[in-house]
C-alpha cells in the first residue's frame, strides 16, 4: 500500500470483485468515522498475487489499517506479526465473515502470529488450539488494542474440547423406529463397513426417518474430523446470517431435495460456495427420491464417491473441497409408488415401471453396495413407543466392526471394508473352499456382475465382522444377498 501526498484518490489493483471493490467506500468511512483523516493522500493497493481473484468484504480491516499505518494516523509495532481480516460497517463496526476457520487453520503452525478478527467470528478461531488471536467489535477497539500493543488482549485458543461432550443434537433415535428391524439391521451393516445404501419402498414407509437416525450409529467425529467438517461449513457461511456459529460436533447429514442444481450440490456459482456434498464430508449425504435428480447432477457424485473431494474449475483456477461422505438413497419402486405394497394396488404400466429403475445409472448403482426394501409398517406396531434399541447401542457394535477392520487392514489405503478393491475383497473373506463354492453359485443363479460378486463379499465381510468371526461363512453370504433388492 502506498498513500502519497497529490490528486486525493484510492485505487485498488490486483483484481478486486464487486465487493473488494466496494470496500473502499467502507473502508474510508470507517476511518473516518474514528475521527482520523486519510482524505488528503493519494492511496495505492495492490492485492497480491495480482492474478487471483480477491472476492468479499473480509479485506476490509487489513485496508483500514493499512491506510492509518502508511498516512501515519497510526503506529503499531511489529505489525508484521498481525494478520487481519474482517468486514467494516461505514459507522466503523466490526462485521465478522466466512471461512475464518480455514484462515485460522493455515496460521496454526506460525508460532508467532497474531490473528485480529471480529468478535462475532470468536468461536472459530476458538477451535484451533494454540491459536494466538485478538478481537475486536469496532475499528476503533481494533486501533486501541494495537497500539496498547498488551499481550493481555491476546487470547489462546483452547480447542475443540472445550466445547464439552460431542452431543449429537437433532440426531432421531432408532429406538422411536418401531416395526423396521430389516431396514435398521441393513444400515447397522451400512454404518459398520460404510457401505453407501439405497432403500426401496412405498411412499410413507418410513425410508426417510430411517435414514436420518443413521449419523447417531456411526462412530463418533475425530477432533480432526470436526474440523474438517466445520471449516467447510464455516465456508459456507452467508453474510446474513444471524445464528451463533457452532463447530460441527455430530456427523452431517445433508439431504438436498432432487431439484437442487449442480452447483448446490457440488459447489461453486459465482460466490464459489461448498456445494451439498462437501457439508456432508464425514457424515451421510441423503437423496431422498433418488431417480428424480437430475442424471448430470447425480454424474457428478462420481467424483467424490471415489475419490471423497470435489474440484471445481473456474477460469481464475480450480478450487478443490473434501468430501467424503456415506451416501444414502430412497427412491419408490414405481411411478406410483405401491407395486411392493401387498394392500395397495400399482397402476404404472411395465413400460414405465422399467423406464422410471432405468433413471438411475448404473455406474451409480455400482457405487451402492446395500439394497434393500423396505416393506409398509404394519399400522398396529405404531401404538408401540420407544420400545427398540437404542441407536447408542448399535453405535457400540457398529464401531467394534470398525475397529477390526482398521486392524485388518494395517497400511493398507483403505479404512472400510466398501473400500477394498477386489483382490483384498476376495482375500479378507478368509471363505473355505465350500463357502466360496456357494457364493460363486448364488452369484451365477442372481446373474451378479463381477463387480456385483465382489460387492457381495464386501458385504458379507463387514457383517462377519459385526459377529467377530474371522471368516466370511454361508450365513453371512446369504443374508449379503438380501441386499440387492434393486437388481435380482
Ligand atoms: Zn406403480
Amino acid at each position: 500500500m502506498d498513500s502519497s501526498q497529490g490528486l486525493p484518490g484510492f485505487t485498488l489493483v490486483g483484481l478486486p470483485d464487486n465487493a473488494v471493490r466496494e470496500s473502499r467506500e467502507r473502508v474510508v468511512s470507517a476511518v473516518r468515522s474514528i475521527g482520523k483523516v486519510v482524505t488528503g493522500f493519494r492511496t495505492t493497493v495492490n492485492l497480491s498475487p495480482a492474478d487471483l481473484r480477491k472476492e468479499g468484504s473480509a479485506l476490509d480491516l487489513p485496508l483500514a489499517i493499512g491506510m492509518l499505518v502508511s498516512t501515519e494516523e497510526i503506529q503499531v509495532e511489529q505489525l508484521e506479526r498481525y494478520v487481519f481480516v474482517g468486514e467494516l460497517s461505514l459507522d466503523g463496526l466490526l462485521k465478522p465473515v466466512r471461512g475464518v476457520l480455514s484462515i485460522a487453520m493455515s496460521l496454526s503452525a506460525e508460532r508467532d502470529c497474531i490473528l485480529v478478527i471480529p468478535r462475532g467470528n470468536v468461536q472459530e478461531a476458538s477451535l484451533v488450539e494454540g491459536l494466538r488471536f485478538v478481537c475486536a467489535d469496532s475499528l476503533r477497539e481494533c486501533v486501541e488494542i494495537l497500539e496498547r500493543n498488551s499481550s493481555q488482549d491476546v487470547n489462546i485458543a483452547k480447542g475443540i474440547s472445550s466445547y464439552g461432550a460431542n452431543v449429537a443434537d437433532g440426531i432421531p433415535d432408532f429406538r422411536n423406529v418401531v416395526g423396521m428391524d430389516g431396514v435398521k439391521r441393513a444400515l447397522e451393516i451400512a454404518a459398520a463397513g460404510a457401505h453407501n445404501f439405497l432403500l426401496i419402498g412405498s411412499p410413507g414407509a418410513g425410508k426417510t426417518l430411517c435414514a436420518k437416525c443413521l449419523p447417531g450409529i456411526l462412530p463418533e467425529m475425530t477432533e480432526q474430523e470436526i474440523l474438517e467438517t466445520t471449516r467447510i461449513h464455516s465456508c459456507a457461511r452467508r453474510s446474513g446470517d444471524s445464528d451463533e456459529f457452532k463447530p460441527v460436533m455430530a456427523r452431517p447429514f445433508r439431504s438436498p431435495h432432487h431439484s437442487a442444481s449442480m452447483v448446490s450440490l457440488v459447489g461453486g456459482g459465482t460466490r464459489l460456495l461448498p456445494g451439498e456434498a462437501s457439508l456432508a464430508h464425514n457424515g451421510v449425504l441423503f437423496l431422498d427420491e433418488l431417480p428424480e435428480f437430475n442424471r448430470s447432477v447425480l454424474e457428478a457424485l462420481r467424483e467424490p464417491m471415489e475419490d471423497g473431494k470435489i474440484s471445481v474449475s473456474r477460469a481464475s483456477g480450480t478450487v478443490v473441497w473434501p468430501a467424503r461422505f456415506m451416501m444414502g438413497a430412497a427412491m419408490n419402486p414405481c411411478p406410483c409408488g405401491y407395486s411392493m405394497d401387498p394392500k395397495r394396488e400399482c397402476t404404472c404400466l411395465p413400460e414405465a415401471r422399467k423406464r422410471y429403475r432405468e433413471k438411475v445409472s448404473g455406474p451409480l448403482l455400482d457405487r451402492i453396495d446395500i439394497q434393500v426394501s423396505v416393506p409398509p409398517v404394519d399400522a398396529s406396531l405404531f401404538a408401540v413407543r420407544g420400545e427398540g434399541e437404542t441407536s447408542a447401542g448399535i453405535r457400540r457394535r457398529v464401531c467394534a466392526a470398525r475397529d477390526i477392520q482398521r486392524e485388518r487392514f494395517g497400511n493398507l489405503p483403505f479404512k472400510s471394508n466398501a473400500e477394498m478393491t477386489s483382490e483384498y475383497a476376495r482375500k479378507f473373506a478368509g471363505m473355505t473352499a465350500d463357502v466360496e463354492r456357494f457364493a460363486v453359485n448364488a452369484a451365477s443363479k442372481m446373474d451378479l456382475s463381477a463387480r456385483g460378486y465382489f460387492r457381495l463379499l464386501k458385504v458379507a465381510r463387514t457383517i462377519a465382522d459385526l459377529r467377530g468371526a474371522s471368516a466370511v461363512d454361508i450365513m453371512d453370504l446369504s443374508e449379503a444377498l438380501r441386499y440387492r433388492a434393486f437388481r435380482g
